[in-house]
């Protein structure tokens, strides 16, 4: 399917690795030229290299950290125009929540709340102005069935979720721009690895037994690869899905029990 994109500009927030990595390239092949970010240069530069190698849209790629000011106008400024904005940042680490002060919160707020909020803020209206506009939220399942142990993640992000919902539903709705949240069960990337690491130093069991634990806990009996992620990212962003705003569409091989 033609997803009636190309030569469409994207800035994909925090891409050189996971899940940002998936859209972009999903991105790429469809011909969408990208704007990559991320911290690091090297994973960065290796990563526009491979983009490149595919052969579809042009890419960028702009060091710095998206979670803050200068971080953002860099990779706007890198932009031509912003058509399809993909949020994304590190997500929050997981802990006790009796030891998070005032300052482990405003982090995670300022990371998975206000740096996507920003973004769109920057890019919303001028996309409307054209007609057209698509905004993806990455997530996490987290949103739809909280985990305890991440209660940072849990909040900021339903705190995005909220702000969406409205803003979806304003009147950039009839103006050709639909904003969607994109939200990952488990899938095999750095951090599902990182933190079952982490995991297993703090328990003592076994990497393999704690990742093949976790496997199972999924009725598709796998995790999930950053390049579905990125073909579901790319199809959100589509002409075809031009209806689709406001949801809130969970990606987990069907780990989330209920019904709706
Ligand atoms: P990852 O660690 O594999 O990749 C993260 C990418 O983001 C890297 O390219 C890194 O350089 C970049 N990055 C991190 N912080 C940044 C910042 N401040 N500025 C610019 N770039 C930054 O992680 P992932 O698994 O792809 O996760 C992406 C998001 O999805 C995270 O917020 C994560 O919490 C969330 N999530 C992931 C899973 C999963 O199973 N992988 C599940 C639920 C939610």
């Amino acid at each position: 399917m033609d997803l009636g994109i190309k030569g469409k500009w994207a800035l994909v927030c925090a891409a050189s690795k996971g899940l940002g990595k998936g859209c972009a390239k999903a991105l790429v092949r469809e011909g969408v030229n990208v704007v990559i970010t991320a911290r690091g240069d090297d994973a960065l530069q290796a990563t526009a290299a491979e983009l490149r190698a595919l052969n579809g849209g042009e890419v960028r790629a702009v060091a710095g950290d998206i979670t803050t000011p200068e971080g953002r106008a860099a990779a706007l400024a890198a932009c031509p125009q912003v058509d399809i904005l993909i949020n994304n940042a590190g997500g929050p680490p997981p802990g006790d929540f009796r030891e998070w002060d005032r300052a482990a919160w405003f982090k995670a707020l300022d990371a998975n709340m206000v740096t996507p909020i920003e973004l769109i803020k920057a890019t919303v209206d001028d996309m409307a102005s054209r007609g057209f506009g698509r905004i993806v939220n990455i997530t996490s399942g987290a949103v739809k069935a909280p985990i305890d142990t991440l209660g940072l993640s849990n909040g900021a992000r339903s705190g995005l979720t909220g702000f969406v919902a409205g803003v979806a539903r304003s009147n950039i709705a009839a103006r050709g721009v639909t904003i969607n949240g994109l939200l990952p069960g488990a899938f095999d990337t750095d951090r599902l690895r990182s933190g079952t690491h982490s995991a297993s130093k703090k328990t003592g069991q076994a990497f393999d037994t704690l990742w093949q634990r976790r496997m199972q806990a999924v009725p598709a009996q796998r995790f999930g690869t950053a390049d579905e992620f990125g073909d579901v990212c790319a199809f959100i962003c589509s002409v075809q899905a031009g209806y689709l705003t406001g949801q809130n569409i969970l990606l987990d091989g069907g780990a989330y029990p209920g019904t709706f």
